[in-house]
């Protein structure tokens, strides 16, 4: 194969969960501009909409279905009905995520709960679907969840413990699905961006100080640019990657590195 074509996702079929802003966004028009077919989920549905229709109107095919990651019966039904509506599935991005900060000693427990049902029991639910549908269909797949720098270390400048904690379990998780899905021929693997633009951060970016400092701290001395994103998305994806599994891909600017 040439080198164009490993990394040519024609045919194939992919789900974007939290596809309705930021970096689900950014995943959902890599994979569909690398000639996946994207199905763009999120629990707000109208958000997914928008996404899938930006996708459908440059000739791709998209479609958008409503879906909360921290219910295991929706994530079924989200891997259902892409399957129902596209035939197959070779490809999960499980991006859905929330944050929480503050100090870890004022951490509400409703809280902690809450970021751990999204940000990481909701990538083991439709991690876990979408492997069910992989196995039986029996055309193996990628599954890449979206950890994070502070899977890989404390949460500062910015205190988010919850967070951090799901993320790490993110990244364990994905080592671990990838060694018992090896056998199906399903991959799994995680990106771990720093910081970047999007609804989540931009508390963050408002504050210049707290920008400068993460500045400082980063080897390339800036944030990411969304676009940055779009090359890791589509390897990982893709059969570029077909002997890399239970990998965390760190889009940090060299953050996990100091
Ligand atoms: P964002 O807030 O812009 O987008 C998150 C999307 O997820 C939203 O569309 C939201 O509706 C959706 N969502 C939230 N809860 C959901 C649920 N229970 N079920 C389904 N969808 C849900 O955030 P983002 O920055 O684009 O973050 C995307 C992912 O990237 C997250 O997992 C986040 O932790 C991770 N991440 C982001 C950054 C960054 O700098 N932006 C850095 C590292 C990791």
């Amino acid at each position: 194969m040439s080198l164009p074509q490993i990394f040519d996702l024609t045919d194939r079929v992919a789900i974007v969960t939290g596809a309705g802003s930021g970096l689900g966004v950014i995943f959902s028009e890599a994979l569909s501009e690398a000639g996946a077919t994207v199905v763009c989920a999120d629990i707000q549905l109208d958000a997914a909409e928008k996404t899938a229709a930006s996708l459908r109107e440059v000739g791709r095919s998209a479609a958008a279905v409503g879906a909360d990651v921290s219910d295991a019966g929706a994530a079924r039904a989200m891997v259902d009905e892409a399957v129902r509506q596209f035939g197959r599935l070779d490809i999960i991005v499980n991006n859905a995520g929330i944050a929480a900060v503050g100090a870890p000693e004022d951490v509400d427990p409703a809280e902690w709960a809450q970021v751990i049902a999204v940000n990481l029991s909701g990538v083991f639910y439709c991690a876990q679907a979408a492997a069910r549908a992989m196995i039986e269909l029996g055309n193996g797949g990628s599954i890449i969840n979206i950890a994070s720098i502070l899977g890989d270390g404390a949460s500062l400048p910015v205190a988010a413990t919850a967070y951090a904690a799901s993320k790490g379990g993110v990244v364990n998780l994905t080592r671990d699905l990838a060694v018992h899905w090896a056998e199906h021929g399903i991959r799994v693997n995680a990106i771990g961006p720093a910081y970047f633009p999007s609804t989540m951060t931009e508390g963050i970016f408002a504050e210049p100080q707290m920008l400068q400092a993460i500045e400082e701290r980063t080897p390339l001395g800036r944030v990411g640019r969304p676009e940055e994103l779009r090359g890791p998305i589509v390897f990982l994806a893709s059969d570029a990657a077909s002997y890399v599994t239970g990998q965390t891909l760190y889009v940090d600017g060299g953050w996990t590195s100091w």
